[in-house]
């Protein structure tokens, strides 16, 4: 064993489990071992996992196989680790198991089976606890869990029932954030609009102010750290409309991600989807009027249980009236343990695959077409990345990782993190190509 004992780490999945792995990191680091980059270095491997569908599950038992091949002894934790059996089953050296957002048994676990040093470094950590994403952007997660029950889903058995973190605790962790340097926050959870709802909107101190825990008052208090602010997993309840104003007035990135899975109501009811019965076409046309500039993604699944031709197409008409900025989707696949497993009349594969690609194709041209109106136009982007072909950056409508990008062929001078205004002079499908203005 080297002197400092040496934790590897291996972090799958969604940006919620990597808001777990950076809190499991911060905690090693306090305490005072180290991160190894490599499996040879490691004394021990933390295999964080991703369950959500059967090709996560392939991927995080592949991931664990590698560890114990490379390195021998393995932790796993997150959301395949609520399966044990699984992973034991495939995996039986693996000498520990814990479920999702564990950190305090991560932590009792690596204790031991890899004792921890006497003299914590705890100095060496940075207030704002370390970080897996880029300096300049970071998920800030306000609660676990999800009081719905989506038949498709088993983040709720796997997560339980919402939890919100109080409000001046997740303030204080984004002051943190921005005093380290970070431009943009990009707000998760599984339900972002419920935020609250399970403390009753209690009231909480931030800054010696009293704050009620509720969506609109947390954005009103990020909105004025005077950084970007992103929300995530926003379900269309009445009450996000009081947020769009919010948006107008520049306090957050108009921007929403609405996971809308469908369209047809039969659908949304055998989903047993969040504010289903609303009529969206009318909300989204009210939220344009209100802040034109919003840019809206989604995502859909095709081929679930009973989705018959009618559905798809009420679907498809959907896209079309709603002329969304951005969507992504997937075929259904029955998940372990879902409910959806045992409605009738499911739909073939490749039928659901055919579906997919047929959706996709058909959002081509009006993603396309949105992202055509804003050539000519002038935005704000931050710089994600540099290389020797141009510098790649995000506006206010695309989202690290699963949007596409601003791309400004000329890149010199721009650094890494940089807040730039460009022109917007092209785009494809997905990019778009920008000019430096000034
Ligand atoms: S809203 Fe539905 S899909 Fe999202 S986490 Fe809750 S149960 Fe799962």
């Amino acid at each position: 064993m080297s002197q400092t004992p040496s934790v590897g780490f291996v972090s799958l999945g969604c940006p919620k489990a990597t808001v777990d792995s950076e809190r499991i990191l911060t905690r090693l680091r306090a305490e005072g071992y180290a991160i190894s980059a490599d499996y040879e270095g490691a004394d021990l491997v933390v295999v964080n996992t991703c369950g959500f569908i059967d090709a996560a599950v392939e991927e995080s038992l592949d991931a664990i196989g590698e560890a114990l091949a490379e390195n021998g002894r393995v932790i796993v934790t997150g959301c395949l680790g609520v399966r044990d059996d699984v992973v034991l089953g495939a995996h039986p050296q693996v000498l520990d198991v814990t479920g999702p957002h564990a950190t305090e048994q991560v932590m009792q676990s690596i204790h031991r089976h890899l004792p921890k040093p006497h003299d914590p470094f705890v100095d060496l950590v940075p207030p704002q606890g370390i970080r897996l994403t880029p300096e300049h952007y970071a998920y800030l997660k306000i609660s676990e869990g999800c009081n719905h029950r989506c038949s498709f889903c088993i983040i709720p058995s796997m997560r339980g029932d919402l939890v919100s973190r109080p409000i001046g605790e997740v303030l204080r962790e984004a002051e943190k954030l921005v005093e380290a340097g970070v431009r943009e926050v990009l707000v998760i959870s599984q339900d972002t609009s419920a935020y609250g709802v399970d403390l009753k909107y209690r009231t909480g101190f931030w800054g010696g102010r009293p704050i009620k825990t509720r969506l609109h008052e947390l954005c009103e208090a990020l909105g004025s750290m005077g950084v970007w602010v992103r929300l995530h997993y926003v379900y269309p309840y009445p009450s996000v409309d009081a947020l769009i104003p919010l948006m107008a007035e520049g306090k957050l990135l108009p921007y929403l991600d609405v996971p809308f899975q469908h369209a047809s109501p039969r659908i949304l009811k055998a989903m047993k989807r969040p504010a289903s019965s609303e009529n969206v076409l009318e909300r989204i046309r009210r939220w344009r009027q209100i802040c034109p500039e919003i840019a809206i993604r989604s995502t859909f699944i095709t081929g679930f249980p009973g989705e018959t031709d009618e559905d798809f197409e009420a679907l498809l008409s959907f896209l079309e009236q709603a002329r969304l900025d951005r969507v992504g989707a997937f075929a259904y696949s029955p998940v372990e343990g879902a409910s959806a497993n045992q409605l009738p009349d499911p739909v073939p594969a490749e039928l659901a695959e055919e579906r997919r690609q047929r959706l996709l194709e058909f959002q081509e041209d009006i993603s396309t077409q949105r992202l055509e109106a804003r050539i000519g136009r002038r935005c704000m982007v931050v710089i994600d990345e540099v290389d020797e072909d141009g510098a790649y950056g995000r506006s206010a409508g695309e989202a690290p990782e699963i949007d596409g990008m601003v791309i400004v062929p000329d890149a010199a001078g721009i650094e890494v993190g940089q807040m730039l205004e460009v022109r917007i002079t092209d785009c494809d499908v997905h990019d778009l190509y920008a000019e430096r203005v000034g």
